[in-house]
């Protein structure tokens, strides 16, 4: 067998290794994970899981897809990097791929979410000063509270969360905060500074805040109000998009097309940081050469995984699936919650859900259930508060999902803090 060395390395191990070596800007769950394959990960220990976080839906499609791994891999063996210098051969077939399955003109490639969603930022801000007129640097973007879009400078700046954003100014000026999920909020502000705003950022829903589902009905009529005030909807999909809620885009729930879309995530399957910010011609051809970029955007083995990444969803109805199991989901979490007090709510769409716990937002109970679900083979983690996100690869079939129910059934109804 393998070197006795190897087996003394357990899991308090690795822990303590990252705790000694790694900056603590994470607060994990105590289990180190070495393999996954689709809707599964194993630990050191060999101890296999229910991945229920899919890495903030990054792997949407499931843990090393064997489509996506032999495109990386075949990408990596033959061209991985050439910079934005020169063209590459998969550069325009992955444009065309995505401007087509989204309904863009035109992309403009990144790498994590937050670079896009900063990209998105300089174009709306470009668009108002060169397009709408709007006077030197008076521009503004509204944005919601309790937003998550990432962690750059700029980014945390308009975040009201105190972890985000405290210590770290100054900040970044020219971003207006309403409440989500309020249209007449949203029709104040553009009433009274319509003239000067570039743009309306939202995560369709809010998925860091807890699975926050708007109203139905919210997003095309902020849609609407943005169209009449000449103000660019942009929509962060970066967490809701490419299927996890049930459709393409959480956005297409109420048939909005966004002026600008951003993707993230499960665009590379996990495979790889690829990101993307879709407009059309009006608004993206406002950027020219020099203006904006990046030496990893739109390298050949990020569009080769993408190109992959966004087959599969395709070609293995993910969207379909996601509908169809969180439906499923919902309605068996809904069974569960009339026999405890110990939940008071499940919400969602598609696989993107989460269950409120019936406790204070400082007490550890989600944190202790996450605990305890663990040990039963299913990983998940509190998000905000005593909320727990649940959404799982969406590969997954009926039968492994009825196994999880039973594991967070019987967790939760055994249930002791
Ligand atoms: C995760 C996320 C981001 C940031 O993506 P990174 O790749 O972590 O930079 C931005 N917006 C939303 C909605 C997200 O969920």
């Amino acid at each position: 067998m393998s070197n006795p060395q190897t087996e003394k390395r357990n899991s308090q191990y690795f822990i303590d290794l990252e705790n000694k070596y790694g900056a603590h800007n994470y607060h994990p769950l105590p289990v180190v994970l070495e393999r996954g394959e689709g809707v599964y990960v194993w630990d050191v220990e060999g101890k296999r899981y229910f991945d229920f976080l899919s890495a903030y839906s990054a792997v949407n499609q499931g843990h090393s897809h064997p489509k996506i791994v032999s495109a990386l891999t075949h990408q990596a063996q033959t061209l991985a990097l050439t910079s934005r210098a020169f063209y590459n051969s998969l550069l325009g077939q992955y444009e065309e791929k995505i401007t087509k399955l989204f309904g863009f003109d035109k992309v403009l490639p990144m790498n994590s979410g937050a670079e896009a969603v900063e990209t998105a930022l300089k174009l709306a801000r470009k668009w108002g000063y060169e397009v709408k007129k709007i006077q030197g640097n008076q521009a503004k973007i509204i944005v919601c509270e309790n937003n998550f879009h990432g962690r750059t400078t700029t980014i945390i700046s308009f975040s009201n969360d105190p972890d985000a954003h405290d210590n770290f100014g100054p900040y970044t000026q020219g971003f207006v905060r309403i409440p989500y999920n309020d249209i007449s909020e949203l029709e104040l502000v553009l009433k009274s500074e319509g003239s000067n705003i570039a743009a309306f950022l939202v995560e369709p829903i809010q998925g860091e805040a807890g699975v926050f589902v708007p109203d139905s009905g919210y997003l095309s009529s902020a849609k609407e109000l943005c169209d009449k005030y000449n103000v660019l909807f942009i929509a962060d999909e970066v967490q809701t998009g490419i299927a996890r809620t049930g459709k393409l885009l959480a956005c297409h729930h109420e048939k909005v097309h966004p002026d600008i879309l951003i993707l993230g995530k499960a665009l590379s399957g996990g495979m790889y940081p690829v990101s993307a910010v879709l407009a059309n011609n009006n608004v993206m051809d406002v950027i020219h050469p020099g203006q904006h970029g990046s030496t990893f955007g739109g390298n050949p083995l990020a569009c080769a995984v993408a190109i992959a990444a966004l087959e599969v969803v395709i070609e293995e109805n993910l969207a379909e699936r996601a509908e169809h199991l969180g439906t499923m989901f919902r309605q068996e979490m809904q069974k569960i919650i009339e026999q405890t007090d110990l939940i008071h709510g499940v919400r969602g769409k598609g696989l993107l859900n989460a269950i409120l716990i019936n406790d204070s937002q400082d007490s550890p109970t989600a944190w202790n259930l996450c605990l305890q679900l663990k040990e039963k083979g299913l990983l998940a983690k509190p998000t905000h508060g005593n909320i727990i996100r649940l959404a799982p690869p969406l590969v997954m079939n009926e039968e492994q999902m009825l196994e999880c129910l039973t594991i967070l059934k019987e967790t939760i109804l055994e249930f002791k803090s």
